[in-house]
C-alpha cells in the first residue's frame, strides 16, 4: 500500500512516513493511492470473524510493506487488553435503532480503541528504526486523555497536550492529568479547541521547529487512526445485517475523522446506505451539505464539547475524493479558505457528498431531552455526543438498519447526565481513583511562541 497527499497525487509516501509525519509535507492530508476493495463474496468470507481477527484482517492491508502479519497480530492482541469487554465494542437495541457502543477502552471514549494500536505502532516503528519522537496533539478533550494513556512511559516517546482551559468536562481532564510519568506534558491554554489544533498545525508547518524536535502527531487526521476505526463499521455490519441488506451509521462527528473511517468502510465494498452527520450547534459539516458552503464559524462551546469544533480536518479527504481525487483541485480549494475563509463546492461534488451523506444539528436543549427521554424509556444513560447520534437519527428517520455510534461513556460527562436525569452515571470501578489521584499541568497563554518555548524546554 502506497500513500499520496491530498495537494499532490505524484509523490508516493510509505506507511512509515505517513504514520510519523502525520502531516503530508505540502500542508495536505495522507490518503491510501489506491483502496483496497472486497467483492460481496469475499465480505461475507469475514462474517463469523472475532473483533480482534477482523482488525488484524483490515488494518493489515492499510500497512502491509510496514508490518509481517505476526507483527499486526501481536499488535492488535496486545492493543485490546485493556478493553473491560473482550469483543471491544458492543452492540444493543434500543427500538428501532441500534447503539454501538465504542466506550469500554480505558478513558471510556472511542478514541481509545486507534490510540491503543496507535502506541503499539510507535513501540514497533520507533525500535526498528532507533527513533525518538516528541508526540504535540491538541485537544478537545477526548484524544488527549486516550494518547496519554496509550503513550504514557513509553521510551522513545515524550507527549504534549493541548486542552482548551475549562472547556473540557472535569473527568475529560483528570484522565489527562492524572496520569503520573516522566513523559507526559498537559498544557492547558486560555482559549478554545480550533486555536489549540490551529497552534499544532502551525507548529507541523514550520519546518525548522518540527524537525529539530522530530515532531509527531497523534490527532485524528493520523491515518493509522482511520485504519483502526474502519474496522467497527464492518463488525456492526455483520452483527446486524443479512447479507448485502445496506445499513446505515448516525455519527456524532467533530473533526470528520471518525465517520470518514465509515466513508472509506463504504468504499472498501461494506454495503452501506448513508453515513448521518450529527452535529450539535457547531455544524458546519450540515451548511456544507445542506448549501455546498465551506465556511468555519466562531466555535461555540456545548455540553457536547468533544465536538466543539469549526475547522473539520479530514474532510479536506473527502474534498479530494469527490473532486474525482484531483489534488490540484483540492489544493484550489484549500487555498480559497485560506485566502477568503470560505470555499464552494461544485454542483457535481455537492451531488457526490449528498450520495453518500446526510447531516442534521442538534439543539443543547434537543440533545438534554434525548438523553432524558433515553433513560425514562430504556432506563438506559447515555453521554451528550451518542444523544446527537441517536437525537439526529430520530430526526432523519432512515428506513433500513441504523446504528448510532455511541461513543463515550456517560461518566465521562456526569455534570449533564445528571442533571437531566438526576442519576449520577458511575465510572466503572477500576477507573474510580482519577477523582482523587493530584493534577498535574501548566497553563499557558494564547501564544505560540511561548508554546514552542515551553516545548523546547522540556525535551
Ligand atoms: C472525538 C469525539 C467525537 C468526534 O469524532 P471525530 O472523529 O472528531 O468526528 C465524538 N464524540 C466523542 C465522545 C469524541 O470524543
Amino acid at each position: 500500500m502506497d500513500y499520496i497527499s491530498t495537494r499532490n497525487q505524484k509523490k508516493i509516501f510509505s506507511f512509515k512516513d505517513v504514520f510519523l509525519k502525520s502531516l503530508a509535507p505540502d500542508g495536505g492530508l495522507f490518503i491510501p493511492k489506491r483502496i483496497p476493495m472486497y467483492t460481496s463474496s469475499e465480505i461475507e468470507n469475514l462474517r463469523n470473524f472475532s473483533y480482534t481477527e477482523l482488525s488484524e484482517e483490515i488494518i493489515y492491508k492499510f500497512c502491509d510493506k510496514e508490518f509481517n502479519k505476526n507483527e499486526i497480530n501481536n499488535l492488535v492482541n496486545n492493543s485490546f487488553k485493556s478493553f473491560r469487554i473482550k469483543n471491544v465494542v458492543e452492540l444493543k437495541r434500543l427500538e428501532n435503532l441500534n447503539l454501538l457502543e465504542l466506550f469500554h477502552g480505558p478513558t471510556l471514549a472511542f478514541k481509545d480503541i486507534a490510540m491503543q494500536v496507535i502506541g503499539n505502532m510507535y513501540d514497533i516503528i520507533l525500535n526498528k528504526n532507533n527513533l525518538k519522537v516528541n508526540i504535540v496533539v491538541a485537544t478537545s478533550g477526548d484524544t488527549g486523555a486516550a494518547a496519554i494513556n496509550a503513550l504514557k512511559n513509553k521510551k522513545n516517546i515524550n507527549i504534549f497536550v493541548l486542552h482548551p482551559e475549562n472547556k473540557i468536562s472535569e473527568v475529560q481532564r483528570k484522565f489527562m492529568t492524572t496520569v503520573n510519568s516522566t513523559n507526559v506534558f498537559n498544557i492547558a491554554l486560555a482559549s478554545n479547541f480550533d486555536d489549540c489544533q490551529k497552534f499544532v498545525k502551525s507548529m507541523f508547518e514550520d519546518k525548522n521547529f518540527s524537525n529539530s524536535i522530530n515532531m509527531s502527531g497523534v490527532n485524528s487526521i493520523n491515518w493509522a487512526r482511520i485504519v483502526v476505526q474502519i474496522v467497527y463499521y464492518f463488525f456492526s455490519y455483520f452483527k446486524i445485517s443479512n447479507k448485502s441488506e445496506k445499513i446505515n451509521f448516525s455519527v456524532p462527528t467533530g473533526n470528520f475523522g471518525d465517520i470518514y473511517a465509515g466513508y472509506i468502510a463504504k468504499k472498501m465494498g461494506l454495503p452501506i446506505n448513508k453515513l448521518v452527520i450529527a452535529t450539535n450547534k457547531n455544524d458546519i459539516l450540515k451548511r456544507v451539505v445542506d448549501t455546498g458552503f465551506y465556511k468555519p464559524l466562531k466555535v461555540q462551546h456545548t455540553i457536547s464539547p468533544s465536538m466543539d469544533i469549526q475547522v473539520a480536518s479530514n474532510f479536506e479527504r473527502l474534498i479530494f475524493d469527490i473532486n474525482s481525487c484531483d489534488s490540484d483541485k483540492t489544493l484550489k480549494l484549500m487555498n480559497d479558505l485560506k485566502r477568503s475563509g470560505e470555499f464552494k463546492l461544485g454542483k457535481e461534488e455537492l451531488t457526490k457528498l449528498r450520495d453518500s451523506f446526510l447531516s442534521d444539528s442538534l439543539s443543547e436543549e434537543e440533545t438534554k431531552s434525548v438523553i432524558s427521554k433515553v433513560h425514562k424509556k430504556h432506563g438506559m444513560l447515555i453521554d451528550p455526543h451518542t444523544a446527537v447520534g441517536i437525537g439526529v437519527a430520530e430526526k432523519i428517520s432512515l428506513k433500513d438498519n441504523v446504528v448510532v455510534l455511541s461513543t463515550a461513556h456517560p461518566s465521562k460527562f456526569f455534570d449533564v447526565v445528571m442533571k437531566t436525569t438526576n442519576i449520577k452515571p458511575e465510572l466503572p470501578e477500576s477507573l474510580k481513583d482519577i477523582m482523587i489521584k493530584k493534577e498535574n499541568y501548566d497553563r499557558l497563554p494564547k501564544d505560540l511562541k511561548e508554546i514552542k518555548n515551553y516545548i523546547l524546554k522540556r525535551i
